[in-house]
């Protein structure tokens, strides 16, 4: 605040100050098959970043003999699953019969609506490596109940400047598209900085975003970012300023605050314990999706059920 003029009629002009917040959420260590990764979402406190509802983080990872992740053919209901590569390779197999080879740069994205299996194997041929995310992205109640569906695709829209690169995984940045079929307002991009490099990026200030530094060094606005730490912020930013000495890539994902309150168990996102105990049920029976044909060897079984959901 400063004074302008002078005299008796004394005016202030008050700067806009933008206080940028960000929130770094906890994690947890899981474990999948073989796989120890770090469970970022849900996370206490901060359930869901618009319409992700699901965040694991693995790798980076080198290995030699034992393929690290091989996780037989489970069910999802009520969701998407976006699986996101950095480096190495996986094998998607669903029961639609849907085979996609993913690695750096390629969009899998499956629509599990009311009823698919599938089955994640590091394939037989490998560089050796693994380095990703696994992501959920809850289905809007007026769709969840939708037919299954399956998109494999490298051909996304990609954001070229002198300071970075923007790798469009959901949604549109600055005009360019994922090909990727959303069911509410969504955002997923991959960013890399090159070294000494500043970027602005524009963000729908009607979204919640959440931001994560997955090699190298950045800072958002002026704050330096821990590696795998994913940071949340509040609707209300209409950019996001980032900056790196070494290099850096990240990962941006946002939303529409979803605005439904979910339920989810095991690999099912539901509203209720009866849909809960039905696609348990259905499961169990061989009924909620057929088998997933070139995987060998016998699929998960479903966890008991909880009391919890039983019971309301
Ligand atoms: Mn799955």
């Amino acid at each position: 605040m400063w004074e302008t003029g002078g005299g008796s009629s004394a005016c202030y002009i008050i700067p806009e100050i933008k206080m940028f917040t960000m929130e770094p959420l906890p994690q947890r260590e899981a474990q999948v098959g073989p796989l120890t990764l770090h469970r970022v979402l849900p996370a206490r406190g901060r359930r869901m970043i618009g319409p992700w509802c699901f965040f694991d983080r693995y790798g980076p990872l080198s290995f030699t003999e034992n393929p690290p992740m091989d996780v037989a053919p489970h069910p999802h209901i009520g969701l998407q699953t976006l699986s996101w590569l950095f480096d190495g390779e996986i094998i998607h197999n669903d029961s639609l019969g849907s085979e996609c080879l993913v690695g750096p740069g390629h969009l899998s994205l499956m629509t599990a609506g009311r009823g698919i299996a599938h089955a994640e194997q590091t394939p037989r041929e490998n560089s050796g490596k693994l380095n990703g995310v696994q992501l959920w992205i809850a289905l809007p109640d007026a769709v969840r109940s939708m037919p299954p569906a399956f998109q494999c695709t490298s051909d996304l829209g990609v954001v070229e400047r002198p300071s970075g690169v923007v790798t469009v995984i959901a949604g549109d940045v600055s005009g360019q598209h994922s090909p990727g079929k959303f069911f509410s307002p969504t955002l997923g991009a991959e960013i890399k900085l090159h070294r000494n490099a500043a970027f602005d990026l524009p963000l729908d200030p009607s979204f919640e975003h959440g931001i994560m530094l997955v090699e190298g060094d950045a800072y958002a606005y002026t704050s330096q970012l821990d590696r795998d730490t994913l940071y949340y912020l509040t609707p209300g930013y209409d950019e996001i300023r980032l900056k790196s000495e070494q290099g850096a890539r990240l990962l941006l994902i946002g939303g529409a605050p979803f605005g439904e309150t979910i339920l989810m168990w095991w690999n099912f996102v539901a509203r209720s314990g009866e849909e809960m105990a039905e696609a348990h049920r259905r499961w169990e029976a061989h009924a909620l999706a057929g088998e997933v044909p070139r995987y060998t060897g016998a699929r998960l079984e479903a966890p008991e059920l909880p009391g919890r959901l039983i019971a309301r």
